[in-house]
């Protein structure tokens, strides 16, 4: 099974990556995580360009396939072969981001960026994703330190960015909305039941030894 975790920069993606691991470990799967972009040695130095190199001008095409590069490279290397081994994948952003930041919110045609991302990754989708929404104003409160290239394109990108992942969500129904303005304990539950609904033979058992 593959899990993904989206939405704007300081949602709390990589905190509720970290507590969704934890309750996936404990009802008894081995767990997989990573982040995209990055997650293997070619995704990481992308990931670098792609966040941290301001210095290198990027074209929105050129981004947009650096992005699908370290994508390609992270299913073939990691995410396929742990889904074949039977490892429980969950992704800290994945395809959608780049279909919502370089074509919602960029101006790319969205619907050949879903067709780049299924010649990217061989048709590996996450079963469900969380989208974490938040408004843009409060999320990047949430952030600090220095913003990367995509922080730092200002509120009204990343208000685009909130609306095209509301947009694809309402779209798709393996994309789940969670209201992320709210206690890390509160998302963490709605994440749980949701996949408990949805898989009651994989995560049930877990919730009931919890729970008694
Ligand atoms: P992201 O990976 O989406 O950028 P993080 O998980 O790094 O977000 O969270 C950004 C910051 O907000 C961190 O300092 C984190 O501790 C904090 N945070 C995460 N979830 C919540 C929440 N529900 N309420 C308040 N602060 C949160």
């Amino acid at each position: 099974m593959f899990f993904s975790f989206d939405g704007i920069d300081g949602t709390g993606k990589s905190t509720q990556v970290d507590l969704f691991a934890q309750y996936v470990r404990a009802s008894g799967h081995d767990v997989l995580t990573c982040r995209d972009p990055g997650g293997t040695l070619l995704g990481e130095r992308l990931r670098d360009i792609l966040l941290h190199k301001a210095e290198i001008p990027l074209g929105s095409r050129a981004e947009m396939l650096l992005y699908m590069a370290s994508r390609a490279q992270l299913v073939h290397e990691v995410i396929k072969p742990a889904l074949k081994q039977g490892s429980v994948v969950i992704c800290d952003r994945f395809l959608l981001a780049n279909v919502v930041y370089q074509g919602h919110a960029g101006g790319l045609p969205v619907a050949e960026l879903w067709q780049v991302g299924q010649i990217a990754t061989a048709g590996i989708q996450p079963d469900l994703t969380f989208v974490l929404d938040m408004p843009v104003d409060v999320a990047a409160r949430r952030i600090t330190g220095q913003l990367d290239r995509m922080e730092s394109r200002g509120l009204d990108y990343m208000d685009r960015v909130r609306r095209g992942f509301l947009v694809e969500a309402a779209r798709r129904d393996d994309v789940v909305t969670i209201d992320a303005d709210r206690e890390i304990a509160q998302i963490q539950h709605q994440i749980q039941t949701t996949v408990e609904e949805r898989w009651p033979q994989a995560f049930a058992a877990q919730y009931q030894e919890g729970g008694g």
